[in-house]
């Protein structure tokens, strides 16, 4: 055989992984003081075609740039989420420490799917979601997964819904030749739980919402009819989702009475808590997921209230058994090996084959820090999202849409004698983004334009809130 070419030797050098990896930890460090000093714009903005016309569309034949130039360019053109006036989506500022375990993760890359190729990452896996399941109240035979994202997450749990309660064998004989399916699910609900239906074949016609109450929680005196309606097109229904968070204004629903009504009804009672699961880890906060541990399955995302790199979901399921029974009718695992099947093999239980390391990332953050800042972060933030809503409640040029129950909070910039308010908003959005000042998002709530802060970077102060405010004053007035 050839000699190694060059390019593959030095490729898997040690000595250079050691010298591009000191240089990029530097690197980041530097940059991490820089943001974190609310140094340079929060996002600096690019119309997309412009930022296209940076990055080459072709690749050189031999080695071109180095690590070191290459990320100064990454750098200069990210959005920065670790600088405090980041107060956009629901992604985290994450760990630091958690970035050097996703780095040894990527070398390591042990995809999971297999216990041979996993053999650190699953039994850590199964450590950190029975700690999880606890927190969230469940008993001691739930069990999960971690999957790739909340979208991922609920339609892994709606699947083992429609498996364990229609009655019927959609996994192995389709759809065809039953009573259509439903499920109900708030007026409210992330767009991914729709998306999770119509995969599952239920259609738009398969999915009715449950109204809402004027602070966005849903209604669980309207459960009834809501069922008799999707009843009364002949549809069968299987489940009801509700949000502990939900994700335009981060209410939550009142766990309790679905989870009396699903009881009542023969039901699967899932939980959306992508974003606010959490707040089972606060003691101050805790009552407002109160009934979550009644839930069949409930979906938990640790890149959002957990302060981990993308994507890290835990799907857990009251009783174990069902996390067996997402992805096959006959779950034979379990006849083998008892209640809770062959848990070192994820795949059986997941949609992705190969998976990063996510048991070896969520368990060294809880491992690295404990579990009470975890607890603290939670509290620290949704305590700075009642104190944005009082201060907007205090300014006679701001208008809070709704009281929030956790850390997402949204409102309006009302100047006096103003015609058009939504243009208003889109434009002090989009001016706040030109300079880089903050980077917030907006969103329609009651069919208006509103402003909406998702305070997740455990730097942001009230200052910086107070900035805010006096920067929208700013532009709006320009
Ligand atoms: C963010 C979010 C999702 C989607 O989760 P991803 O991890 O982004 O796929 C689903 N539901 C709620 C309530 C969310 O906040």
């Amino acid at each position: 055989m050839d000699a190694l070419p060059e390019a593959l030797r030095s490729a898997f050098d040690p000595e250079r992984f050691r010298r591009d990896g000191h240089a990029l930890v530097d690197q980041l460090a530097d940059y991490l003081r820089a943001v974190t000093q609310r140094g340079g714009p929060v996002l600096p903005w690019a119309e997309p075609e412009d930022n296209l016309a940076r990055w080459s569309g072709s690749f050189p034949d031999e080695p071109g740039t180095s690590l070191g130039e290459l990320m100064t360019r990454v750098l200069a053109g990210s959005n920065h989420l670790h600088h405090p006036r980041y107060v956009g989506h629901q992604v985290t500022a994450p760990l630091p420490s958690s970035a050097l375990v996703h780095l040894a993760s990527a070398l390591l890359n042990n995809g999971t799917a297999v216990y041979e190729m996993g053999p650190v990452s699953a039994p850590m896996e199964r450590r950190a979601l029975a700690w999880m399941a606890q927190q969230a109240g469940f008993p001691a035979e739930a069990d999960g997964v971690l999957t790739s994202g909340g979208s991922v997450g609920n339609l892994t749990a709606l699947l083992a819904a429609r498996q364990a309660i229609t009655g019927r064998d959609v996994w192995d004989e389709g759809l065809a030749g039953g009573k259509p399916l439903a499920i109900l699910v708030p007026d409210e609900t992330h767009y991914c739980v729709k998306r999770a239906a119509q995969i599952l074949g239920l259609g738009r016609g398969g999915i009715f919402s449950i109204p809402v109450d004027e602070r966005f929680r849903l209604r669980p005196e309207a459960l009834p009819e809501t069922f008799a309606l999707a009843e009364r097109t002949g549809r069968q229904v299987f489940a009801v989702v509700a949000s502990a968070g939900s994700t335009s204004t981060g209410a939550f629903d009142p766990l309790e009475p679905v989870a009396d009504f699903c009881r009542q009804r023969g039901l699967w009672f899932h939980v959306d808590g992508a974003h606010g699961a959490a707040a089972v880890l606060s003691p101050k906060y805790a009552h407002l997921a109160a009934g979550l541990g009644r839930a069949e399955s409930l979906v938990w995302d640790a890149h959002k209230m957990m302060l981990l790199p993308a994507l890290v979901t835990a799907v857990l399921f009251r009783d174990g058994r069902r996390s067996y029974e997402a992805f096959s009718q006959r779950a034979d695992y379990l006849l083998r090996h008892g209640a809770h099947g062959e848990w070192w093999n994820p795949a059986h239980r997941t949609l992705e084959c190969t998976k990063r390391m996510m048991g070896l990332e969520l368990w060294a953050a809880l491992a690295l820090h404990g579990t009470r800042m975890f607890s603290d972060y939670v509290t620290r933030m949704f305590d700075l999202g009642r104190t944005f809503a009082a201060m907007l409640d205090d300014a006679d040029d701001f208008e809070l849409a709704v009281a929030p129950d956790c850390n997402i909070v949204c409102f309006r910039h009302v100047p006096d004698d103003f015609q058009d308010l939504d243009g208003h908003q889109e434009r002090v959005r989009a001016r706040l983004l030109a300079e880089g000042s903050f980077y917030l998002v907006q969103t329609r709530l009651r069919g208006h334009v509103h402003l909406r802060v998702t305070l997740i970077n455990p730097l942001t102060t009230e200052a910086d809130l107070e900035g805010l405010l006096e920067s929208i004053r700013r532009v709006g007035s320009s």
